[in-house]
């Protein structure tokens, strides 16, 4: 049903664009009210302003997720402001593809810090709040990178990897709390993400890679992660593969 969020608090990383911009109209169309978390504040004006003229609830929390006290504070700011968090989705991320040998150490650093570390401190910051509701959501963003390495995306895949394994024990931590875990692993989405890669090359063959399939929207996903969001409270959908129907 069109309402099946009603009354319930999204919160959503990486909100200003791609996926995570998407999933956070979703899930706000859904009858959630939504918490928009990333960097860019002017984007995040402009999908709040969107949400609200579609009669949604949304609240623009401006955050750098590699910023411990920041992101303790979208979690706290969340909560004052909506009354709970039901639904907490990690989705935040950058691919900085380089092969080891020429690879700029600042671009792994950033990458564990926004695609692994930030999904586990925001997790550890919302915990608290689920456990004291006795209900709530973890919903990862990984990817096909989660499971399958390839050459060129070692510290990629490394994040990913780290956050399917996070993920799994955490499940196992909470289930008895009620509280759901999703990891959403979707193949080639067509967003920003390309555009940082910072090996000319890489891009190059990355960018003609996805041209040259019908590659996944980031509404395709945030369909995905409002499926998961609406299941009865009993089912907890722990993992969505997700691929371009194209795609190897
Ligand atoms: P986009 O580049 O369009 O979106 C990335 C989002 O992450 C932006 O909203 C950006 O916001 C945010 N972000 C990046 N760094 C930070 C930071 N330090 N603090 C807060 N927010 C940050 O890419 P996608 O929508 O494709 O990516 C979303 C997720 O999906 C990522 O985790 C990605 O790994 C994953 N994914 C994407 C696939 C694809 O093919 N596109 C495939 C599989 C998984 P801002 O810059 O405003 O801070």
């Amino acid at each position: 049903t069109t309402a099946a969020l009603e009354g319930q608090v999204a919160l959503v990383t990486g909100a200003s664009s791609g996926i995570g911009r998407a999933t956070a109209a979703e899930l706000a169309a859904a009858g959630a009210s939504v918490a928009l978390a990333a960097r860019r504040e002017g984007e995040l004006e402009t999908l709040a302003r969107e949400i609200e003229s579609e009669g949604g609830e949304a609240l623009v929390v401006p955050t750098d997720v590699t910023d411990e006290e920041q992101l303790e504070a979208m979690i706290e700011t969340t909560v004052a402001e909506f009354g709970s968090l039901d639904v907490l989705v990690n989705n935040a991320g950058v691919m900085l593809l380089e092969a080891v040998a020429d690879a700029d150490t600042d671009n792994w650093r950033q990458m564990i810090e926004v695609n692994l570390l930030a999904v586990m401190n925001a997790t550890h910051a919302a915990l608290p709040v689920m456990r004291e509701q006795g209900r709530g959501h973890v919903v990862n963003v990984s990817s096909v990178a989660g499971r399958q390495a390839i050459a060129s995306a070692s510290g990629y895949n490394a994040t990913k990897f780290g956050v399917n394994g996070f993920t799994e024990a955490f499940r196992q931590e909470v289930a008895e709390d009620g509280i759901r875990t999703t990891l959403i692993e979707p193949g080639i989405v067509d967003t920003e993400l390309q555009e940082h890669i910072p090996d000319e090359e890489i891009k190059r063959e990355t960018e003609a890679w996805v041209d040259s399939l019908d590659p996944l929207t980031g509404q395709d996903i945030a369909e995905t992660i409002r499926f998961a969001a609406t299941r009865p409270p009993h089912v907890s959908v722990n993992e969505l593969l997700v691929r371009p129907t194209q795609q190897e």
